[in-house]
């Protein structure tokens, strides 16, 4: 039945694409990055900004005034759930703001414009319509694409050895220990080692660890509880028929051809522009080892974007590629922009790794610090003579104002990324502190900035070109 599914799914793909190209122009715009990175609030304040186009002098369209009106359509995808943009702006914009529900699974939302064109043309022709898909998806899918290389035997042992040293595998390790693989499978002993797994997989993600794959024990939505979760890595040893490493080897087999498969085949394979978030800040906090793991993450991620390495992406793409890919570090309102270069520089440096060995297939890419939603003012503070490019907020455990540094961070990114790389435990100059603003009530006065932070900028690299 699922081969049915998939014929006439692509069946009503063919005919959607037709009347789309004859028509209107759609651009499909991916948004992704780790779990907290930023996804929900960023969609939320891209949609809310495009309608209400308020000071978003960046995007060209909008400063030429080519753009006479956006608004929401019913999406053309009827099966993916509509990303839920009336609930979050109400979260963000209330009389009681607070942010959104982060994102669980994908989603999905249209949003039309009307633009007239541009040049010579726009006297004579009547303003055309662009439809922008926008598709949300957690990046811990995309992190899922380096299990179809794997054998269980492999990926086992990978995971294995990565989580020996980390504590908060520590009960997993145990329970593990106790499990000998080559016994008859025994289900409560497969539910109990997959269920330590994924409580090692959340606690490690919310300790700022990346490396959390397979993405769907994080996010499990409606696959909770379902055979195709209930695994775990083994060590080696013998698997006769029957036994619990031999089902647990099926499962990991299973996970890769009905969860990761048709997510790259239905969602990713489309996309034409990516925007990948990342929270830098939150992991340089973290220390060292949470550094090193966001760039072996992002290393990961981007790995989807350079399909001519793994056999299946290439297949399934056909040649198609992603034209545009924006890397931004969110939440830049943590930081005063005195320090906005710095952070872009960071994330610079993260991704030109890769770049350079690829070009990610001839995708054009840039980097940018951002922050959809500001919740923070600058101001400059003295401590022991010296002045603090300081950043106030309203403290989301207490509630209350106060002014706040994070600390300084290198002019030059390798004083990051280098001891972190080298696996140092700890910042040799001092510590960087990660704050939890509330957002803002929208009482920004004149003068205090846009409610963002280069959200316009963003967008211009993203879909400037197609307006
Ligand atoms: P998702 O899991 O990627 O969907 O992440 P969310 O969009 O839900 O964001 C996670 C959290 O990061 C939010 O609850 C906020 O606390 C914070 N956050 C996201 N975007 C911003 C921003 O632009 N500025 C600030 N100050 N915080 C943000």
């Amino acid at each position: 039945s699922s081969l049915v599914d998939g014929v006439s799914r692509g069946a009503e793909t063919v005919t959607d694409k037709v009347s789309e190209t004859l028509f209107d122009p759609t651009i499909r715009l991916g948004v992704t990055g780790l779990s907290r990175a930023g996804k929900t609030v960023f969609i939320t304040a891209l949609v809310a900004g495009l309608m209400n186009r308020n000071r978003m002098v960046q995007l060209e369209a909008e400063r030429d005034g080519r753009i006479q009106s956006a608004f929401l359509q019913p999406q053309p995808d009827d099966t993916v759930p509509r990303f839920d943009f009336e609930t979050h702006l109400a979260a963000l914009t209330g009389p009681n703001p607070h942010w959104p529900e982060s994102t669980r699974a994908v989603s999905e939302l249209r949003l039309s414009l009307l633009v007239r064109p541009s040049g010579f043309l726009s006297g004579l022709k009547g303003p055309r319509r662009v439809h922008l898909d926008i598709v949300d998806y957690p990046g811990e899918w995309l992190l899922d694409l380096a299990l179809l290389d794997k054998t269980y035997a492999q990926w086992s042992s990978d995971a294995l050895e990565r989580i020996q040293q980390r504590p908060q595998a520590a009960e997993f390790l145990a329970v593990s220990a106790q499990s000998d693989g080559g016994l008859p499978h025994d289900e409560p002993r497969a539910q109990a080692l997959a269920a330590t797994f994924a409580n090692y997989l959340q606690t490690a993600r919310r300790d700022g660890y990346s490396d959390c794959t397979p993405g769907r024990f994080l996010l499990p939505g409606d696959l909770a509880g379902s055979p195709v979760l209930t695994f775990a890595p083994l060590a080696a040893g013998k698997a006769p028929r029957g036994s619990l490493a031999r089902e647990m080897e099926r499962r990991f087999e299973a996970y890769k051809t009905r969860v990761v498969k048709p997510f790259f085949r239905d969602h990713f394979a489309r996309i034409d522009r990516q925007v990948v978030l990342v929270d830098a800040l939150t992991a340089i906090h973290n220390g060292p080892p949470a550094v090193e793991d966001m760039r072996r993450g992002l290393s990961d991620i981007l790995a989807a974007f350079r399909p001519g390495r793994n056999a299946f992406l290439t297949r399934l793409l056909r040649g198609k590629r992603v034209e545009k890919i924006l890397f931004a570090a969110t939440k830049a309102d943590h930081l005063h922009h005195h320090q906005h270069r710095q952070m872009a520089d960071i994330i610079q440096a993260l991704t030109n790794e890769a770049q350079s060995r690829a070009q990610f297939s001839g995708a054009e890419t840039a980097a940018l610090s951002i922050a959809a939603l500001r919740a923070t003012t600058e101001e400059m503070r003295t401590h022991n003579g010296a002045d603090l490019p300081c950043v106030r907020g309203t403290l989301l455990d207490s509630g209350r104002q106060a002014a706040f540094y994070p600390g300084a961070l290198p002019q030059d990114p390798q004083h990051l990324l280098a001891p972190a790389r080298q696996g140092a435990q700890t910042w040799l100059d001092g510590e960087f502190q990660a704050m939890n603003f509330a957002p803002a009530a929208l009482t920004l006065l004149p003068g205090e900035g846009p409610p963002h932070v280069r959200l316009d900028r963003a967008i211009e690299f993203l879909i400037g070109d197609r307006l």
